[in-house]
């Protein structure tokens, strides 16, 4: 079976945009792939974090995988810094990575702001340390959002500029034509990019300081309920056809998370809708989003209850990660002309 990877940060609450984006596509995958689900914490220390808020929030986006359906026995779940090699791996990509291209990186330059200057060198040189994430397992398909879509493209570059320039040393270790694997971006369906609920060109994100911007996969009834009642739309009825989104990207938004949520296509959920108001629109979409996204909630908030279930699963997946991690990693020293205790 093919290998996936992929990882969510422990930054803050989980939102709709994380869940339709990336988690159910974690779900989707779990009967035809092998796969390897990351609490990247390493990651989320790139921007200042409280230690205590953090580690609840390992625990919180643990709990959301597990809720959501992922099976921690059939694959791998755990946080990242329990397993070295990715530390490991991504000093050796610093090396590898050329500095003009992670300049254009648009995340770095989103997250840095104005004061780039203070930005820390780790939230440079995060994408070296996703390469390695996923390299390190040399897995070959990465389920992410759009948002994502840059930093897979810098991996496949790391992982091709690796074999080309160790080509000869790949080979006389026995690893025939490249030793990294170019992984595959899977963004599909009409939720890679789930927009903020009161601006259509902004990012759902964790880090909107207006909580009215997302649904947050702890939000209870009520809570999505006023969110989406108070979502930014514009005055017209919806189309009937999906060309007639264009320049609507609010009604764009909303379509495309209510298509998502059932699992339709955009254009079928305008066959239901094309021609009403979103006040009717609304209501569907918030008893869609209630049925969908309140038992994951709850569930969240049971397995909260139980800490000590979350770390077992997070130490068994790291050493289960460990196992795969290890070798791949020796083989890279090997490859570099390291010398290794044996
Ligand atoms: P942060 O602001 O801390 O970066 P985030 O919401 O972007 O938080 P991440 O942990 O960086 O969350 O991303 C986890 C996964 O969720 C990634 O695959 C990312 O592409 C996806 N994702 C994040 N935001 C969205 C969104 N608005 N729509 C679809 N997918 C998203
Ligand atoms: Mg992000």
């Amino acid at each position: 079976k093919p290998l996936v990877f992929s990882g969510v940060q422990p930054t803050g609450n989980l939102h709709l945009g994380n869940y339709l984006g990336a988690i159910t596509k974690f779900v989707a995958l779990q009967d035809s792939h092998e796969c390897i689900y990351c609490v990247v914490d390493m990651h989320a220390i790139t921007v200042p974090q409280d230690p205590q808020a953090l580690t609840a929030q390992i625990r919180e986006v643990t709990a959301a995988f597990l809720a959501a359906g992922i099976d921690p026995r059939k694959h791998i779940v755990f946080n990242q810094s329990q397993v070295h090699e990715h530390a490991e791996l991504a000093w050796v990509f610093n090396c590898v990575a050329r500095i003009g291209w992670l300049n254009r990186m648009t995340q770095f330059k989103e997250k840095a702001g104005k004061d780039r200057e203070n930005a820390s060198v780790g939230l440079y040189a995060y994408p070296t340390l996703m390469a390695a994430d996923i390299l390190v397992y040399r897995a070959t398909h990465v389920p992410v959002g759009e948002d994502q879509k840059q930093h897979l493209e810098l991996a496949r570059d790391i992982a091709q500029k690796f074999n080309n320039d160790y080509a000869e040393s790949i080979a006389s270790n026995g690893f025939g034509e490249g030793f990294f694997p170019l992984p595959e971006p899977l963004i599909q369906g009409p939720a890679t990019r789930v927009m903020s609920l009161r601006d259509g060109s902004k990012k759902m994100s964790k880090s909107d300081p207006s909580d009215y911007s997302r649904i947050n996969l702890s939000d209870d009834a009520d809570a999505v309920a006023q969110k989406v009642r108070k979502a930014k739309t514009d005055p017209e009825p919806l189309p009937s056809e999906e060309a007639g989104l264009e320049k609507r990207p609010e009604a764009q938004n909303l379509v495309g998370i209510f298509a998502a949520l059932a699992d339709r296509s955009r254009a079928d959920v305008l066959r239901e809708f094309g021609g009403a108001q979103f006040s009717s629109f609304k209501a569907a979409l918030v008893d869609l989003a209630v049925t969908k996204l309140g038992p994951i909630g709850s569930e969240m908030k049971r397995l909260a209850a139980d800490p000590g279930y979350i770390d077992s699963v997070l130490a068994d997946g790291a050493e289960r990660a460990s196992a795969i991690a290890r070798p791949n990693m020796d083989a890279v020293k090997d490859i570099l002309g390291f010398v290794r205790r044996r």
